[in-house]
């Protein structure tokens, strides 16, 4: 074992409810790995390249790595991240890392210093914590691993016991990727889901240009409500030929609304005409589409996910520079009790429809998010996210739902990663929480432990097979 990661790391530090965590720990640690939302990119596992260098393995691509580091001085152009105009970044691997290396004291206290000692201990063997000394011969060890068969990414996907991962797809997405992961032969079961916001929102750029382009893929007219509509329709069922079980809708707030038909027809009209679409209407317009992909989802079985609550791109200026998905998102307070009345009012009591809540705002847990799914038999909770995907996170998500939601209210964990190596230290962060939650139960004598073994693989492995229907 490297001495970068301890094997009791994360369990309690009581040393008998650790006895217990440890046990139950053992029970799940093995278990294979559902990822049953993500963002890995399907090429990884269609082409099956080596990854370059480890600077474009572990710093360019992960946007929690380059915001600390952004957040501290350091310019994006020297951390090799793309510019949007094409403009002159850092292209040499090693002055990137070196960089990064520099500055890992940054990552103390964070879940990604967590996630990324994991791989640098379990998958390359790295014995001494990365810092400005260690740099270059963490990175020639990296770099010369990379170029072995055993690092590409299928081979990485079976070793990381990887039972089967879900990327997320535009609708304008031809899916090209996944077909030719069918095609190679290749036994690893990857999956795509349905994520149209950018044929949903009014606000999301290009929005017009995208609903053109909808039209040509589905040969519908999509400036039409009714040709829209089943735009949709024939999209999703393609999906599903590439084994999407779910949808996923990342809006800024879960406002839901079910308009009568003739006045949906009149909102679509205003969001795709010539004049500005008016932030109400555009509000509007995305909460009326997440009742028609409700009542589509009770039609094809597509389980639905709302991420809602980042205000996306927050830095107008790194916007423009870069691009999306930059480490500019920001939490905002979000309402779901009257925001998702609505679309509840309508399936809510459907107990064929699953609609998994996801959340930013954790003063939403014990309040209304739990007592929501604790009730609807539509909706489930999503684990803690994003920038709650940590272990306190995890922690205070148990601690604030489960008296009211239970734990199968929940549905185990989404790594929701672009990071591929840190897929299997997320969900080994989640099982050791998990067991350490559940180990507390056992030694206040509320749970046995019998019946904790039990929670702890339904967590770990069997919530999410259920819930996304994989
Ligand atoms: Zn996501």
């Amino acid at each position: 074992m490297s001495s970068l990661i301890h094997p009791d790391r994360l369990l309690p530090a009581d040393p008998s409810v650790r006895a217990v965590a440890r046990r139950l720990y053992a029970e799940v640690e093995a278990l294979p790995i559902v990822s049953p939302h993500g963002h890995t990119d399907p090429r990884w596992y269609a082409f099956n390249e080596n990854f370059p260098d480890p600077a474009r393995l572990f710093v360019v691509p992960d946007h929690y790595v380059f915001r600390m580091l952004y957040s501290q001085g350091i310019p994006l152009e020297k951390l090799g991240v793309p510019r949007a105009d094409g403009g002159a970044t850092e292209q040499d691997g090693r002055a990137i890392w070196r960089l990064f290396a520099a500055n890992y004291h940054l990552f103390r206290g964070t879940p990604t210093r967590a996630w990324l000692d994991h791989a640098f201990a379990t998958l390359f063997g790295l014995e001494e914590r990365l810092s400005e000394r260690t740099a270059d011969a963490a990175y020639d060890l990296i770099a010369e691993k990379l170029q072995q068969e055993a690092f590409r990414p299928r081979a990485l996907f079976e070793r990381f016991n990887i039972e089967v991962i879900a990327t997320t797809e535009s609708p304008l997405d031809d899916l090209a990727a996944h077909a030719e992961i069918r095609a190679s032969g290749w036994g690893g079961r990857v999956v795509t889901a349905y994520r149209p916001d950018p044929v949903v929102d009014p606000e999301f750029e290009g929005f017009t240009a995208n609903l053109a382009r909808f039209g040509e893929i589905t040969g519908e007219d999509t400036f039409s409500w009714s040709g829209y509509l089943a735009a949709h329709r024939k999209r999703r069922a393609f999906f599903k030929t590439f084994g999407a079980t779910s949808t996923d809708h990342g809006h800024p707030t879960a406002a839901t609304f079910d308009l009568p038909p003739h006045e949906a027809e009149a909102l679509f009209r205003r969001v795709t005409g010539n004049a500005p679409v008016s932030a109400q209407d555009a509000e509007l317009f995305r909460g009326q589409m997440l009742t028609e992909m409700a009542g589509m989802s009770l039609e094809d079985g597509l389980v639905m996910q709302i991420h809602p609550g980042a205000v996306r791109n927050h830095n107008g200026q790194i916007f423009a520079r870069f691009g999306r998905d930059k480490g500019a998102d920001i939490p905002s307070p979000t309402e779901y009790v009257r925001a998702l009345k609505p679309l509840l009012d309508r399936f809510g009591n459907e107990a064929g429809l699953t609609l998994i809540l996801f959340t930013l705002d954790e003063t939403s847990y014990a309040r209304e998010l739990a007592p929501l799914a604790g009730h609807y038999p539509a909706l489930r909770l999503g684990p803690a996210w994003w920038f709650h995907d940590s272990p306190e996170g995890m922690k205070r998500f148990r601690a604030m739902t489960t008296e009211t939601a239970g734990f199968y209210n929940t549905v185990g964990f989404n790594d929701d990663t672009r990071a591929f190596p840190s897929i299997p230290a997320r969900h080994d962060v989640a099982r050791r929480i998990d067991c350490g939650f559940l180990a507390e139960l056992v030694c206040e004598h509320r749970l046995d432990e019998d019946e904790a073994v039990e929670v702890a693989r339904d967590l770990a492995y069997g919530l999410a097979k259920k819930a996304y229907k994989l």
